[in-house]
């Protein structure tokens, strides 16, 4: 165990952090999902194992009382890893030496139930459609990428790519919701092979929630030569195609279903959709309507933050206290919290910085596009955007959750001392990012704020908006 909450039925039993449950009322939980059933019965006998004894503790509580015990990870079997071989595998395309965790290729309906990890339903069986029926593990996401058998199992490399979408069937029978992806890999799915896959999403899988199309992403470790980024020009026939299955969906089954990442808009310079053409921002975790979330929560149009912004972190460092969800940094506040009711990690003042000293902002060369008209908005002059180019990874990556201590140290590098430089939580895990540094090693102290536009406009000082909802109210 991690944490035992003050004052909890775990703590009045008499457990304690670093206690090891070996089984719950006499069953042996595989899963955080089974630990918090079985956490649920209003008296518990546990098997404990402390510095090398082993005792039973009986827990009574009423019945749906939180047991107030944290435990370690979220899986206690094995995580199930994938068997294929993607051609645009970014973990492929990771440089050798970063920690372990970040080379897990995992393909694990739980890990999608908990966390929003996409699997693909290559090993899935008839067992975990019992469990996922009986249990109502609801939403799962899967990537799709090709309905074409054939184009499914070749993305995948695995001859059980294009038989397994079967399970996307019996899924959706049982009346599990569904969210599907769609990585898009130019001369691969694009084209014909896309729009074949939109109807075959519209003809056999229209019960599904939504589907994000997202672009590859590429590493300057890529050693597929099949693997190329897309250029303007497609850019824009994705978006284009994107905007005529969304009429398709929308009259047909009366949701747009279908959605470009904001990438797309990015790399083909077009504007995002409004906010109400993303239908509630499902996928916004998979980078679905980001821009346009991020925009109403700096201007006050959304009352709390969207969602949780995962990054690459969704899980890779473990599944600690804190909901589940590596802490962003766990020297200050985990960014898990609404923006309005959290602070950033280290204050200017805590740092010796005045507070209203010069302000740049550190952010991935995308993120500083979605920005900049809002910070001009403001007009501050003492505010400037700092896009930190992603040298690490090259290639494309230029979402801010890839960014990574070497670079941003480079750019600090260059920067003077005493001006406050806000850092978005979202490239962090515990304090480390993706290349191992830390926060501390950066070469100038830094504020790390929650990413969302209200977190933001909060640590500039700018009064934050009321939400118009709430106004209205
Ligand atoms: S399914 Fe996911 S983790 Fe597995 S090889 Fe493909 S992209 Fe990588």
């Amino acid at each position: 165990m991690v944490a035992v909450a003050p004052g909890s039925a775990a703590e009045r039993a008499g457990l304690a952090v670093g206690d090891v449950v070996a089984s719950i009322n006499g069953s042996v939980p595989r899963d955080i999902i089974e630990w918090r059933f079985a956490a649920d019965d209003a008296e518990l006998v546990l098997d404990v194992q402390r510095g090398g004894l082993e005792f039973t503790v009986e827990v009574a509580k009423r019945a749906g009382e939180p047991l107030g015990a944290e435990v370690s990870s979220a899986v206690f079997d094995r995580v199930r890893t994938c068997d294929n071989h993607c051609e645009f595998c970014f973990i492929y395309q990771l440089p050798k030496g970063l920690r372990t965790s970040l080379y897990l290729k995992d393909d694990d309906y739980r890990l999608s139930f908990l966390y929003g990890n996409f699997t693909t339903l290559t090993r899935f069986t008839e067992a975990d459609l019992e469990r996922v029926v009986t249990e109502r593990l609801s939403p799962l996401n899967v990537s799709i990428h090709a309905t074409d058998p054939d184009v499914r199992s070749r993305m995948l490399r695995n001859p059980r790519g294009g038989m397994s979408l079967r399970w996307l069937r019996a899924l959706l029978d049982h009346g599990i919701a569904v969210r599907g992806q769609v990585v898009l890999c130019p001369g691969v799915n694009d084209g014909v092979v896309f729009e074949r896959t939109m109807a075959g999403i519209l003809d056999q899988y229209p019960e599904l929630e939504s589907v994000a199309v997202v672009p590859l992403g590429l590493s300057r470790f890529n050693t597929e030569s099949s693997m190329r980024l897309h250029t303007v020009d497609e850019a824009r026939a994705m978006v284009a195609s994107i905007r005529d299955w969304q009429d398709i969906f929308l009259r047909v089954l009366g949701k747009r279903m279908v959605f470009a990442a904001d990438e797309y808009y990015l790399m083909a310079d077009l504007p995002f959709p409004e906010a109400d053409a993303y239908e509630g921002f499902q996928m916004h975790e998979d980078g679905i309507g980001m821009a346009r979330t991020f925009e109403a929560e700096f201007f006050g149009t959304a009352a709390q933050p969207t969602g949780v912004q995962s990054g690459f972190f969704a899980w890779v460092d473990g599944a600690p206290a804190a909901g589940y969800r590596a802490p962003r940094n766990p020297a200050g506040d985990t960014g898990l919290r609404g923006a309005h009711e959290s602070a950033t990690t280290v204050t200017g003042l805590q740092l010796g910085v005045r507070r209203d000293a010069p302000v740049g902002i550190l952010t991935g060369v995308y993120g500083a596009r979605v920005i900049e008209p809002l910070v001009q908005s403001l007009g501050r002059a003492d505010v400037r955007l700092l896009p930190v180019p992603n040298e690490f990874f090259g290639g494309n990556t230029s979402v801010t959750g890839l960014m990574v201590g070497a670079d941003i140290a480079a750019v600090l590098a260059q920067q003077p001392e005493g001006h406050r430089y806000l850092l978005p939580d979202v490239c962090l895990s515990e304090g480390r990012f993706l290349d191992g540094l830390t926060v501390q090693s950066l070469p100038r102290p830094v504020e790390v704020v929650p990413t969302d536009g209200i977190a933001l406009r909060r640590a500039l000082g700018a009064p934050v908006m009321e939400p118009v909802l709430e106004r209205h109210l």
